[in-house]
């Protein structure tokens, strides 16, 4: 892995998504081999790279991957020009077609339509020579069938298969390979990156506590803060800040963390005040919008609780007012 590259390049990518409008979509591209590109202003060696470096940000958490569309693709050659088609159950011709049905309740019988003549009063059943006249009463029409001109089988339900159109390879539908497509949109921590000009080196890197949870370091979150302050003075943007205090039993605050993470959106992030105290940042959310989420998150969390939505000032000083709010009473 080469560092120097890292850090580069992917910076020149998410600005590309700055200037897609913060989110990048993916364009239809006939020709490409995924169907989809990113990069439709680029040759596709570039653009192959430049699809890494994206994948690379998501997973470094400073893009949201969002699904897009799903595409189904030959596991013999990897190409999305699949034509999906029914084909016959036996011989797996695709002349197929669908045949009416007709049921005569007098004596059960089920067949094509064809095959009951007709003699201008009505249809003559095949099997018991009954009068067929009034639909609901004496016979009713089941559904459909699939009748295969290559080899007249009849059936109930064709075969789905996929027909790669770049290498002539029949794949039954159940095994056609399937690609998720996303799009990719700039979240907090991308835009911290954007006004510093730079991705978070090694050290910063380590962006979030350890096992696993998804809590940012205390330095990392304030940057992310002072960044939302930034953007709310800037812009009028609205955010939010809620201060939990932590039950203090490690098996507890474990439980907790994944249930706010499962309550959050993409957008929210976690992060650490101090030993026994998380913070939540929710942007373009207003104080009312936090509280709604802040009393469901409590009423499923149960036990005894401390949290409050944290009145910020974008203009004022970021770590008095946190100070200040300590002073704050909690609600419970
Ligand atoms: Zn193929
Ligand atoms: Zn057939
Ligand atoms: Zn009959």
């Amino acid at each position: 892995m080469t560092t120097d590259n890292k850090y580069g390049e992917p910076m020149l990518v998410l600005q590309q998504v700055q200037q897609s409008g913060g989110q990048l979509h993916p364009e239809w591209q006939v020709g490409h081999t995924d169907g989809y590109t990113h990069f439709p202003q680029f040759e596709s060696d570039v653009a192959g790279q430049m699809m890494q470096d994206l994948e690379y940000l998501a997973s470094a958490d400073y893009l949201d991957k969002l699904f897009f569309d799903r595409l189904s693709i030959c596991p013999a050659c990897g190409s999305h020009h699949v034509n999906v088609r029914e084909a016959c159950s036996s011989c797996k011709s695709t002349h197929i077609s669908p045949v009416a049905l007709l049921h005569h309740f007098r004596c059960g019988y089920v067949a094509p339509a064809e095959t009951f003549a007709h003699d201008g009063k009505g249809r003559i059943c095949p099997k018991c020579h009954g009068r067929l006249t009034d639909l609901g009463t004496d016979h009713d029409v089941p559904g459909e069938n699939f009748t295969c001109h290559n080899c007249h089988a009849s059936f109930q339900v064709p075969e789905v298969e996929g027909l790669c159109m770049s290498c002539l390879t029949r794949t039954p539908g159940d095994q056609l390979l399937h690609k998720d497509i996303h799009s990719y949109r700039l979240n907090s921590l991308g835009m911290a990156a954007l006004s510093n000009g730079r991705l978070f080196d090694q050290e910063e890197a380590q962006l979030l506590e350890g096992e696993g949870r998804p809590i940012y370091r205390r330095h990392v979150f304030m940057f992310l803060l002072e960044d939302e302050m930034r953007r709310a003075r800037r812009y009028g943007t609205a955010f939010s800040l809620i201060m939990l205090r932590l039950p203090g039993d490690d098996a507890k605050t474990e439980e907790l963390v994944f249930h706010m993470a499962v309550m959050l959106r993409n957008s929210d992030k976690i992060g650490r005040h101090d030993n026994d105290r998380l913070m939540i940042m929710m942007p373009a959310t207003d104080r009312s919008g936090a509280e709604i989420w802040l009393k469901r998150f409590l009423a499923g969390a149960g036990g005894e609780l401390q949290a409050s939505v944290i009145a910020l000032d974008p203009a004022g000083d970021l770590e008095k007012q946190l100070t200040a709010s300590e002073a704050q009473s909690w609600s419970t």
